[in-house]
């Protein structure tokens, strides 16, 4: 971790700026690293080495560091995990961090849930304050989804897909996983199961973030390969503005509707990454690949002041790198799966 002189870079409340010049403004917070589904390319279906429940950070540990965070220009906290609609304390968690303002007025909060469980909490969790939703879903076939996720819980994730286009959070997001032999011909079929929601489609190139380590390139669909099943049924137009977005975004049959592609691996985008990571058992992060972490938990739980905390953010701000060194030969694996990571 880097020293003091480091963590004394910017001045407490000032913008969380790295040096590289990129300004922090989301902070993704896993709120638990259980799951309700095994996907092959997060989890195993066995063997996983849960995090220390005492390690977990409660409802006043969260909040408290959203505080520090929203004081320096987080103006976003998204949800996750594992599954955050496994935290029984999840509308309270969504209330609180609602109810967190920044310089430039209340932040926003947004979910991404697997959409089990939805149907039942998501009225408390609007008014609670949730601002957006995403909900993933791979397939639409149970046979599949069954092998991908080792569950057969297809119909309530649908259940909870129909709920949210009920519901008036907008935009709704539908994430994919992309995988060779797996769900590569149902492309055009989940963006049309998406319109049909009013939500939008996105694809995410598979990423080796699963927590078997299992990871395989020739597996992975690129974004060229995806755009080209895309481009076979809809005529796409590039949507300008991405900013610090992940996903590409193209119209589609010159809108209203549009479908995002997340090409982590094929077309990096972290010359503008604006995002940081808090893992439930309080570890923060600058990358999703980084292989560093910063030990917040200690301060929570030894009584240190808000200013520990926003130290301790600004020591993980600096020490980002430019970029993910996934096609680097020399890449390592973090040591964590995206379900403790926090996707
Ligand atoms: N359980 C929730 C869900 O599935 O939406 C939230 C956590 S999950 C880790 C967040 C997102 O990460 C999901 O959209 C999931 O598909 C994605 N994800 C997980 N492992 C991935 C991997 N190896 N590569 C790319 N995306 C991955
Ligand atoms: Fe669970 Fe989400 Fe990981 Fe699937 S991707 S195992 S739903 S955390």
């Amino acid at each position: 971790m880097p020293g003091p002189a480091a963590r004394d870079a910017q001045a407490s409340g000032s913008p969380l700026i790295d040096t590289h010049g990129r300004v922090h403004r989301d902070l993704r917070i896993s709120l638990t690293d259980r799951c309700s589904l095994r996907c092959t390319y997060c989890m195993p279906e066995q063997g996983n080495e849960w995090l220390a429940r005492t390690s977990i950070l409660g409802l006043d540990e969260i909040e408290r560091v959203a505080r520090v965070a929203a004081a320096s220009g987080i103006t976003t906290f998204r949800l996750t995990g594992g599954e955050p609609l496994l935290r029984t304390d999840i509308v309270e968690v969504v209330r609180r961090l609602a109810a967190v303002s920044g310089p430039d007025g209340p932040v926003q909060i947004a979910m991404t849930t697997n959409g089990i469980r939805l149907r039942e909490v998501l009225p408390q969790l609007i008014d609670a304050g949730l601002s957006r939703l995403n909900i993933s879903l791979d397939t639409l076939r149970r046979d599949r989804f069954r092998d991908l996720t080792r569950r057969d819980r297809l119909d309530e994730v649908l259940d909870g897909i129909a709920a949210a286009r009920d519901c008036g959070l907008r935009p709704l997001k539908i994430n994919a996983v992309a995988m060779r032999g797996v769900n590569d011909d149902e492309i055009v079929d989940l963006v049309e199961f998406a319109i049909a929601h009013d939500a939008q489609m996105r694809f995410i190139e598979q990423m080796p973030l699963d927590a078997g380590h299992t990871w395989d390139r020739s597996r992975m669909v690129t974004r060229d390969e995806i755009l080209a099943a895309l481009s076979a049924r809809f005529t796409l137009t590039p949507v300008p503005g991405r900013g610090g977005a992940p996903a590409e975004k193209w119209a589609l049959e010159g809108g209203p509707h549009t479908v995002g592609v997340i090409a982590s691996v094929t077309a990096p985008f972290c010359g503008d990454c604006d995002r940081l990571r808090l893992t439930a058992d309080g570890q923060l992060r600058n990358c999703l690949f980084s292989t560093t972490e910063y030990d917040l938990l200690p301060i929570l739980r030894a009584g240190e002041g808000d200013d520990a905390i926003d130290a301790m953010l600004r020591s993980c701000v600096h020490g980002k790198l430019p970029g993910h060194a996934i096609n680097d030969p020399a890449f390592l694996q973090p040591a964590r799966g995206m379900n403790a990571i926090g996707g």
